[in-house]
């Protein structure tokens, strides 16, 4: 499509706008489904949110949002909330503080060649390997100590109840089931997911959803982390691990975050 702004993207960098571009799409867009949200659902939103504000080194305006949307939905949880409450929250139509969660999609990283590739399930995985690492990044730097499944506990209840690709939520739900009461430590958590995302991608290359521009690789390459893979004789690809957990707290660092295309 000629109207397809293209967004020149660093593939080492984390882009804010794919961030954001999450929170935008799956707030408004995929719980939007939904005009009344009660029980099991309205926790695991309520966890989504909760992970979010701790984790994520949002922009000011935006940790605001998040904080109060927060608060608002905690005194709900075991009541029902009506989507369109929950909106007028989301758009801060009390404006009792500046606080704005930008209201469109804008990929950088995660745009795709076409509009029918990459994006939002781009931009969520991105979301939730940012969320492992600095929940590990924060106990090692404040007295917080966050439990260890809390991320990913709270991803596997939105991609249950709210990710729109059922077919991707019931993988995921089985890998969950399978093997997420392993993980002890906030390290073990990180691991987890950059390991269950590499089987996914395993899976998916070659798929007609890959899009051509971005195969589906073993991450990171060589090129992205040249200590990351060891050569061995046979095609499968080995890991060093302490260099692969190094990789993936510098990746998804706060330094390395760009804010390239904000709105
Ligand atoms: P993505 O796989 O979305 O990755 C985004 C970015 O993350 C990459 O560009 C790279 O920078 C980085 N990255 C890649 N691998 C890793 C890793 N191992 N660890 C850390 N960072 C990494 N699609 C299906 O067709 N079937 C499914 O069953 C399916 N299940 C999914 C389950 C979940 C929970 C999610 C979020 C998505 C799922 N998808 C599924 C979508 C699919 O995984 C991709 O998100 C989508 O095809 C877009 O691919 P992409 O090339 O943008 O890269």
């Amino acid at each position: 499509d000629e109207n397809t702004v293209i967004r020149k993207a660093d593939n080492s960098k984390v882009y804010m706008a794919d961030l954001e571009s999450a929170l935008h799409y799956s707030l408004r867009v995929e719980v939007g489904r939904f005009h009344v949200l009660e029980g099991e659902r309205l926790k695991a939103l309520s966890n989504f949110v909760n992970v979010v504000r701790k984790y994520l080194p949002a922009r000011p305006y935006l940790r605001t949002l998040l904080n109060s949307l927060y608060v608002w939905l905690r005194a709900r949880t075991r009541t029902k909330v009506l989507f369109d409450d929950f909106e007028d929250v989301l758009n801060n139509k009390n404006m009792d503080q500046k606080a704005v969660l930008s209201s469109e999609e804008n990929y950088v990283g995660c745009q795709g060649s076409k509009p029918e590739f990459r994006g939002f399930p781009c931009s969520l995985w991105t979301l939730f390997h940012m969320l492992t690492v600095q929940a590990s990044e924060m106990a090692t730097q404040r007295t917080v100590k966050p439990a260890p499944r809390e991320v990913l506990s709270a991803m596997r209840g939105y991609v249950k109840y709210f990710f729109g690709c059922r077919e991707c939520a019931e993988h995921f739900e089985r890998m969950a089931q399978e093997s997420l009461r392993t993980v002890r430590t906030l390290d073990e958590a990180i691991k987890w997911l950059w390991e269950r995302h590499n089987r996914v991608n395993k899976r998916l290359a070659g798929a007609a959803s890959e899009d051509p521009d971005f195969p589906k690789v073993q991450w990171p390459t060589p090129e992205l982390c040249p200590l990351c893979q060891v050569k061995t004789e046979s095609e499968l690809v080995t890991w060093d691990d302490p260099n692969v957990m190094h990789f993936m707290k510098t990746h998804f660092s706060k330094d390395n975050i760009a804010d390239a295309y904000l709105v």
